[in-house]
């Protein structure tokens, strides 16, 4: 499972969570889990930011960050093919 930092922008607030499951639905890393009143985070660390869940989420519970920091670092380094040590990270190593 993807977990490459300790630190994300992810913000959770289960107050104003209606229970939809959508995010334990479109989260690619399992992050989010349901079962209770609702949903729990599950796995923060593996949040990459991609921003899945504060898009679908209904009742704005979830707010992130995405495009920011070493997951948008990842996703560069991807699209012009290189490896992650060729990556140019933006948090100067202090999150990756
Ligand atoms: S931002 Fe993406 S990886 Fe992080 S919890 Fe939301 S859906 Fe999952
Ligand atoms: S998408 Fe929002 S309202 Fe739905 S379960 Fe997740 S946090 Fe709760």
């Amino acid at each position: 499972m993807f977990d490459s930092y300790n630190e994300n922008t992810l913000q959770y607030y289960p107050e104003k969570c209606i229970n939809c499951l959508m995010c334990t639905q479109v989260c690619p890393h399992g992050v989010f889990t349901g079962g209770g009143e609702h949903v729990e985070l599950k796995r923060p660390s593996s949040c990459m930011e991609c921003g899945a869940c504060a898009m679908n989420c209904p009742v704005q519970a979830i707010e992130v960050q995405s495009g920011v920091g070493c997951a948008w670092a990842m996703i560069r380094a991807a699209l012009r093919g290189k490896d992650m040590d060729s990556a140019d990270c933006c948090c100067n190593g202090d999150s990756c």
